[in-house]
């Protein structure tokens, strides 16, 4: 008799956009005139940028001819798009990195959820909270995150609480963990860690042999200079540290599917005989054997994000959604919202006023002022009491949603 995974049936639906979907469906047909603005996407709007079209169509006109054609490349990623990124994000922070410590791929959901193959199921798990929830749903998979609580937290996972109280920055674990993932900036909060408290998780990783696992999917909106676009900018990183990146939000690839993997060589832990092992060679032979590589044609529109042109178009998007996020912050501000996030971040993470929870004041939005934004205890039970608001939208609506709240 075959059997299944029975982790898979540990997990709740995915009860969060569901649930947004079906509570905008019936107040649309209840008020099919209403136009509702949209503010709880966490996908980008603008088209890609002219650089990066130009490239995909010069690639493609190289998978026409013989001569030119591309068939299997390396699992890893094309060197010429490994140079090219080591050199404009990691070099330019004073970051070297061998081109065989980054590993380019289909974008960083699948590395943040695949990365747990090559550790061990015992590993303790440390996640901030709220959370992006592929960081716990890829845990509870592989049977790490024990059993679902009644106050929606699993049983084996360390929850580090990231509220207005600390100011969104986590406090280091009391507990022994293994495994910490940090996401800075955040998602879904829009707040961030200044050098010097990443810096404490670099140390504390060393002094307790554990591992973070860095998201920094939206570096390319950071503002500030004392926020660290890699944690490899920290004294001591490189040994404790791996790194998601993503083409996704930072130049508009999330519908063409691109992002990468930074894992020093002298990254390690300890196999069962307590002798320590490479991660780097683990990632890569998992790689080998799961992936078979990024297509070409998209490899080199990623490579055009750093031509001239393509930063400067780039830089272009970005200051486009920046200044929505900006747009959001003042006028929440505006009306008497309490604000986060939202400088270094298009999230803006806003505290529901007095006597609302996240769901209360969704509805309220919704049906009051017919905008949609995202409940902050969809991400997590500290997340209770606090609404995601998105920049990713287009300038005019986003406007347009402010005015209403005014
Ligand atoms: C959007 C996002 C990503 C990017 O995922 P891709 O698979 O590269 O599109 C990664 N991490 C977080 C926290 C995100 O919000």
């Amino acid at each position: 008799m075959v059997t299944i995974n029975d982790n898979f049936q540990k997990l709740p639906g995915s009860y969060l956009f569901s649930e947004i979907a079906k509570r905008v469906a019936k107040y649309k047909e209840e008020n099919p005139q209403a136009e509702v603005i949209r503010m709880g996407i966490g996908d980008v709007t603008l088209p890609l940028c002219d650089a990066v079209i130009k490239a995909m169509h010069k690639a493609v006109d190289e998978m026409a001819s013989s001569e030119t054609f591309r068939g299997y490349g390396p699992e890893q990623g094309y060197k010429f798009l490994i140079e090219t990124i080591i050199k404009n994000d990691f070099n330019t922070r004073g970051v070297t990195l061998d081109t065989d410590e980054m590993f380019i791929s289909d974008g960083a959901k699948s590395d943040t959820g695949n990365i747990g193959d090559i550790l061990g199921l015992g590993n303790i798990i440390a996640v901030t909270d709220p959370v992006y929830p592929v960081y716990i749903d890829t845990n509870v998979m592989a049977g790490r995150a024990g059993d679902l609580l009644e106050n929606g937290q699993w049983s084996k996972i360390v929850y580090l609480p990231c509220t207005a109280e600390n100011g969104f920055v986590p406090s280091l674990p009391k507990e022994k963990v293994d495994v910490i993932y940090l996401c800075f900036p955040n998602n879904p909060t829009g707040t961030t860690l200044t050098k010097d408290q990443l810096k404490q998780w670099v140390d504390y990783a060393k002094a307790n042999d554990a591992l973070i696992l860095f998201d920094a999917a939206y570096e390319a909106f950071i503002t500030e200079d004392d926020v660290p676009h890699s944690i490899y900018e920290i004294e001591g990183a490189k040994d404790c540290a791996i790194e998601f990146r993503s083409f996704s939000k930072s130049a508009g690839f999330t519908g063409t599917r691109c992002g990468l993997t930074v894992i020093p060589k002298t990254v390690k832990a300890r196999n069962a005989k307590g002798e320590l092992v490479a991660l780097n060679g683990l990632w890569n032979r998992r790689q080998c054997t799961k992936f078979n590589g990024t297509a070409y044609i998209i490899q080199r529109a990623a490579e055009a994000v750093y031509s001239e042109e393509g930063k400067k178009q780039v830089k272009d998007a970005i200051n486009y959604y920046l200044g929505n996020a900006r747009i959001i912050r003042e006028g929440l501000q505006k009306a008497g919202y309490t604000v986060f996030g939202g400088k270094n971040s298009p999230y803006i993470w806003a505290k529901t006023p007095a006597g609302m929870n996240s769901w209360q004041f969704f509805d309220y939005l919704l049906k009051e002022k017919n905008i949609v934004a995202t409940p902050g205890v969809g991400f997590g039970t500290s997340g209770e009491g606090y609404i995601r608001f998105s920049a990713l939208g287009g300038r005019e609506a986003t406007i347009k949603a402010m005015e209403r709240l005014g």
